[in-house]
């Protein structure tokens, strides 16, 4: 097993779970890393994000993986087996978080290295309104565009699981047929938030300011109607050298181990 990204995952998924981050409570959220072209790491069933250690992560297949995506109409019995049969090498006791083929989807047809997929209470009390396309809609602020990018994803409600793994997969092709990339951001309607990242800063990063986004939204909501930057102003940050260059800097960063 690769231990530095398994060590980053680690790094990533405490961080995730601070307490005061107030991104995941018990055992919601889950994260995941690609290992090579076959194998990624996802975070068990029943563990917790903030408690995270190397024993809270199964090795999984990529190709099983996603091969379940082809079941017709499986049971929920059928799917834990199929999830347990994708499992890589020897992982014991360990059963693969239900949403562990969403993880790989984004690991893929995503293109990220690092997830982070977390239920943020910042995030959730726009997604869980009637104003939740708002998140996604355009930018509000510069540092948006450099963090979370110009055209983050946004998934109707679906069953957590098969349904909305099949949702993910054709959202996620037809976004990048649109915009000619992948997203940054996967904002899934009354559920939560996917960061996607080659790195585990980036993805720490990303969940920090979706959040910040989301709270300013929210503010913006109880003030008036959100202002977007107009395509000019977006497509000017988009491309300026100097953003550029403080989004790699950014990328480069690893999260803060948590503190225990
Ligand atoms: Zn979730």
């Amino acid at each position: 097993m690769d231990d530095s990204r398994l060590t980053e995952l680690v790094g990533l998924s405490r961080s995730l779970g601070l307490p005061e981050r107030d991104l995941a409570v018990l055992g919601e959220g889950n994260t995941s890393a690609r290992l090579d072209d076959r194998t990624f790491l996802v975070k068990a069933s029943g563990t917790s994000l903030a408690d995270a250690d190397e024993a809270s992560f199964v090795k999984m297949d990529l190709g099983q993986t996603l091969a379940i995506l082809d079941l017709e109409d499986p049971t929920d019995e059928d799917l834990g087996a199929a999830l347990l049969a994708a499992r890589s090498g020897d992982a014991g006791d360990l059963r693969p978080s239900i949403e562990a083929v969403m993880h790989a989807l984004c690991l893929t047809e995503g293109e990220a290295t690092f997830v982070g997929h977390t239920h943020p209470t910042s995030v959730n009390s726009v997604l869980c309104s009637d104003r939740a396309l708002t998140l996604s809609r355009g930018a509000i602020f510069p540092d948006q565009i450099v963090v979370l990018g110009r055209f983050p994803l946004h998934m109707p409600y679906a069953d957590v699981g098969l349904p909305l793994a099949h949702a993910l997969r054709t959202g996620l092709r037809e976004h990048k047929r649109r915009v000619g990339a992948a997203p940054k951001t996967v904002y899934l309607q009354n559920h939560g938030l996917v960061a996607l990242g080659v790195s585990a800063g980036g993805v720490d990063q990303v969940t920090t300011m979706a959040a910040k986004h989301a709270r300013i939204m929210a503010g913006v909501l109880a003030a008036g109607e959100p202002v977007y930057l107009t395509e000019e102003q977006a497509d000017r940050l988009d491309t300026r050298s100097d953003e550029e260059y403080r989004r790699r800097v950014l990328q480069g960063r690893t999260p803060a181990t948590g503190g225990r």
